[in-house]
């Protein structure tokens, strides 16, 4: 079986590094410069096939939007969330799933309403908001859940 791997750019050079998903946990450094990659950012697509490499792999807590094309709240938040996924790429991942295109991962977490967000943290959904919120309050409740990944 090939490795798995994934492509992260350095924050400090901008080379891109290919990293196998299975020493994303072992702070990987850019091969060029040596800094430590940020692990987190997007957002990503994510879809029904890497769903679970996703949010077992990843260092840091993912946040998955749930989310589709024709839902006007979806659209309001995404901007935000793309938005706190950029000043915080080493502390969380923001990864966008489109219930319409991936129905499998959809019924497995109930999602019956969107956008709904859930947090992930070793593969364990750690906390879940339903419904737009406020920057402000996103902003919030993300923290909270980098907080309590850290914690756990
Ligand atoms: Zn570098």
């Amino acid at each position: 079986m090939q490795e798995q791997t994934t492509t992260i750019e350095c924050e400090s050079c901008n080379k891109s590094n290919r990293v196998p998903l299975a020493r994303l946990k072992d702070k990987p450094k850019c091969g060029e410069c040596g800094a430590l990659l940020p692990l987190g950012g997007g957002p990503i697509t994510i879809t029904d096939d890497n769903f679970d490499t996703v949010v077992s792999t990843s260092p840091v807590p993912v946040v998955v939007d749930f989310w589709a094309p024709w839902c006007g709240p979806c659209r309001m938040i995404g901007p935000v969330l793309e938005q706190i996924a950029g000043e915080k790429p080493f502390d969380v991942l923001v990864a966008k799933l489109n219930v319409d295109e991936n129905p499998r991962t959809a019924a497995r977490f109930q999602v019956r309403s969107i956008p709904m967000l859930v947090a992930f943290h070793d593969g364990e959904a750690l906390d879940s908001q339903v419904g737009a919120l406020p920057p402000a309050s996103m902003r919030t409740w993300v923290d909270r859940v980098i907080n309590r990944a850290r914690a756990a």
